[in-house]
Formats: C-alpha cells, sequence, structure tokens
C-alpha cells in the first residue's frame, strides 16, 4: 500500500474461480456472436471494476494488473481526482466541439502540454482522440510546414492502425498483413537495438548509420520528418544505444528535418521523467502523446515547436471530438495526480524492484537474454538458453500461466518474445512484489517443461 494513496478495492490478488470463470465464459460466448473477430484480447476475463494495482473481473476474481491497459491508467483506473473531474464536467457539458463553440479545459490542456514537454521554446498544442490520430496529424503539419514530402520510420515502429500509421508501423502481423496498399513517401531505417546490434556499436554509430542511408536513399532537403519512439513499445521496449537520439535530433535541426518524437507509450511520468526524450536531453520538434495523458479518456495530443504547427492554415487541423470536454477535465486531474504523488520517482522506484526480481529469474533459468526499459516500462527478451534466438512460444505461456495464476501480463516485440511489465504508477509495494513472484514463478515453470 502506498500511504499517501487511498484505494477504494482492496489491493490484492484473490482467486475465487478458474479464470475465465462462469460469468466470463458466458460474456465470451455473447462476444464472439456479436463483436467482430478482428479484434483480440490478451486476458479472456471480463473486466467488473478495477482500482489502485487491481482489476476485479465479472466472477469476482481480484487480479494484478501489470499492464494498466497498455501504459493508460499510470494513475490507477479510478483515480478519485480523475472521477470527480470527468463526472463535474459531464455535468455540465459532454461535448460542443472545439472547432464550433471553444471551452477553457482545451486551452488549459494546451498550456500545460506546453509547459511539460521538453523544451523552453514557443510551443503550440493540438488536441485529438487516440496516438494514431496525433501521429497522423504530426506528419501532416510536418510535410505542410516544410513542403517536403519523405518520412523517416524505423525498424521494429509502432505508430498505429490508421492508413498512415500503418504504413509507419514495421510489423506486418498482426498490424498490416492484408491492408494494403499504404501510404507512400515512407522510408524505413535501421534500429539502434543494442541487445541484437553488433557488440561495441555506439549510438552514435548507429546513428550515423542512419544518416548515410538516408542521404543516398532520400537526400535530407526531400525528408519532411523523422518519427522515433525514444524507447519502442510495441517493437519490444527497445531503448536505443545512449547517443543515437542526440545524434539524430541534432542532424535533423541542422537539416531542417522535423524531429517527432512518438510518446504515446513512454509519455506522462512512466520512465521516470516526464518523457523518455528528457533522459537524453533530447528537445523534439513535435511530440505525440496520448495513452496516459488523462487517467483512461480518450485524448491524444501533438505540441510542438509554434513556427511548424501554426504553419498550418485554420481548419487543417481538428475533427469532431478532438480535446473533447471530457477528456481535457480527466488530463488535468491525472496530470495533478501524477505530481501530487510524484509518479516519474515512483516509476522509478517500480522500475528498479522489477529489475531485480527478473535479474533473479535470469541467473535461475537462463532463458532472459535481455533485461531492458526505463522507470516503470521494463521487458525481458525470452531466448533459448545459451543463444539469443527469441524463444516466441515460451513468451505466451508464460503469460498464459502468469494470467492463469491473476496477473496480468503483456508481451509485445517484433519477434513476439518480450514480457513487458508497466503497472500503475500507483501499485503498491506488496501487491507488486506478489505480481512479480508470480511473473517469475511462471517463467520458472512452463521453461522446465
Ligand atoms: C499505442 C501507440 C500508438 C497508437 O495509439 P492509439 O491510441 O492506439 O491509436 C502510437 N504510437 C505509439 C508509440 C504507441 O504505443
Amino acid at each position: 500500500m502506498r500511504d499517501d494513496i487511498t484505494y477504494r478495492l482492496p489491493q490484492q490478488r484473490r482467486l475465487v474461480t478458474e479464470l475465465p470463470g462462469p460469468r466470463s465464459a458466458e460474456l465470451a460466448d455473447r462476444r464472439r456472436r456479436a463483436v467482430a473477430g478482428g479484434v483480440g484480447s490478451s486476458v479472456p476475463v471480463y473486466a467488473a471494476d478495477a482500482d489502485g494495482g487491481v482489476i476485479v473481473d465479472v466472477d469476482g476474481n481480484s487480479l494484478i494488473d501489470l499492464g494498466s491497459g497498455i501504459a493508460v491508467t499510470s494513475v490507477g483506473a479510478a483515480d478519485p481526482a480523475v472521477a470527480s473531474a470527468v463526472a463535474e464536467q459531464a455535468g455540465h457539458f459532454t461535448h460542443t466541439c472545439f472547432m464550433v463553440t471553444p471551452y477553457e479545459g482545451y486551452v488549459a490542456v494546451a498550456e500545460r502540454l506546453n509547459r511539460l514537454t521538453p523544451g523552453v521554446h514557443d510551443k503550440r498544442t493540438v488536441l485529438f482522440n487516440s496516438g494514431a490520430e496525433a501521429v497522423e496529424n504530426a506528419v501532416k503539419a510536418a510535410r505542410l510546414a516544410t513542403g517536403r514530402e519523405a518520412v523517416v520510420a524505423f525498424e521494429h515502429a509502432y505508430h498505429g492502425r490508421t492508413n498512415l500509421t500503418m504504413g509507419l508501423t514495421a510489423k506486418a502481423m498482426p498490424y498490416k498483413t492484408g491492408f494494403g496498399p499504404f501510404a507512400t513517401g515512407i522510408y524505413r531505417m535501421p534500429m539502434s537495438y543494442p541487445y541484437r546490434d553488433p557488440a561495441g556499436q555506439t549510438g552514435e554509430e548507429a546513428a550515423r548509420a542512419v544518416i548515410a542511408r538516408i542521404n543516398t536513399q532520400i537526400g535530407a532537403a526531400s525528408l519532411a520528418a523523422m518519427i522515433i519512439e525514444p524507447i519502442q513499445g510495441e517493437g519490444g521496449f527497445i531503448v536505443p544505444a545512449p547517443g543515437f537520439l542526440p545524434t539524430l535530433a541534432e542532424w535533423a535541426r541542422e537539416h531542417g528535418v522535423v524531429f517527432i518524437a512518438d510518446e504515446v507509450q513512454t509519455g506522462f511520468a512512466r520512465t521516470g521523467d516526464w518523457f523518455a526524450c528528457d533522459h537524453e536531453g533530447v528537445v523534439p520538434d513535435m511530440i505525440t502523446m496520448a495513452k496516459g495523458i488523462a487517467g483512461g479518456m480518450p485524448l491524444s495530443a501533438v505540441t510542438g515547436r509554434a513556427d511548424l504547427l501554426d504553419a498550418v492554415h485554420p481548419g487543417g487541423l481538428g475533427g469532431t471530438y478532438g480535446g473533447n470536454p471530457v477528456s481535457c477535465a480527466a488530463a488535468l486531474a491525472a496530470l495533478d495526480s501524477m505530481e501530487r504523488h510524484r509518479l516519474a520517482d515512483r516509476a522509478r522506484e517500480i522500475g528498479a524492484s522489477i529489475v531485480a526480481r527478473l535479474e533473479q529469474v535470469a541467473a535461475d533459468t537462463g532463458v532472459i537474454g535481455d533485461i531492458r526499459g526505463r522507470g516503470a516500462m521494463i521487458a525481458a527478451e525470452l531466448v533459448h538458453p545459451g543463444t539469443d534466438e527469441p524463444w516466441h512460444e515460451l513468451t505466451r505461456a508464460v503469460a498464459a500461466e502468469a494470467q492463469r495464476h491473476g496477473v496480468v501480463v503483456l508481451t509485445c516485440g517484433t519477434y513476439g518474445n518480450v514480457i513487458r511489465l508497466l503497472p500503475p504508477l500507483v501499485i503498491g509495494d506488496d501487491l507488486l512484489a506478489d505480481g512479480l513472484n508470480v511473473l517469475a514463478e511462471a517463467i520458472a515453470t512452463v521453461a522446465a517443461r
């Protein structure tokens, strides 16, 4: 328990049925007949309640949440400050459309993001609903402002599921296969991936290789933007070697290329700083944000250099729901909670506990090839012992085993062999320790099969 946080639900793992229980099984049956088959779910239980570090299912099982609904509920899924801000705003108006009758919440979120994001230059912000939409619009604005068309994205990148963002995303299955053709003008460059790169390669060397390739394949004068996740999310929590991001950002600045940091997953205290770019002092020209921004309410943002975002003609950016007033109220409350509870510091503590536990498991089992990440965004890459060969089947089995014992664990990675841990930042120490023990047990059990 954390004494500065009050929880509504008991912070404990408690199973009263097998998972999935009968009511979840019943819902799964209804779902099969009603919901499109293309939507997947990682865990076969249906949620009834959630708070702090637990999710309670419709059968009354209390599960430990080590995924935060994919890095979203950093302040918890029922932060009292967010809940009351949402209720208050919904009691007044749920929508007017900022493009019709604007309101203060949108402006206040923009002011707040302009202040929180890296760099002290003059900034502007525009709000949307999803991460993909933020990425789309960052690229739109970068192309218009530069008058150039080419965009560079990286290997292992994930930027969303709309047409342009599928094009930017690296992994075919399940995100792209069968959904083409994709937007043009996208070039893919190698990512710094220290675990799999030649030993001893520095971040700067990896960046120089990218720059050389851009020069031969595109030419800086045709390049509008370079978009990169400072720590890759879906791609496997890949942390580039130190120097990679600063070298690319500096080159981009010299050549008038818009450097876009996609911090949709890494943003808002998750990595132990407000943003992952802060760690190496990288100041992006534009930053895309979503996931953790509003305590679970749908909201996304692009914050960037005023000259870039003000270059777009009035009416060129927007959307019916973008910057919804209820979501804006939630964001302001969630950001307050992050400050009040010092969740960036807490993210570092959580990360240290996770790494310590995973190191033990690595020594005991031999199936963890790499432990990486930053703050409360930590991954274990699972491999066949003594090699760096990805062990996808083991990874799936580990996640299923942990879930069977009441711990929500997510996987990711280009090779599907990465266990990713991103608990709510309000999780208590005992609950986290219990969740990690279950995971450790799951890895040991499944690896011994
Ligand atoms: C999740 C994610 C997106 C897409 O966000 P949606 O809200 O799902 O559209 C884009 N970029 C990154 C880095 C992400 O992790």
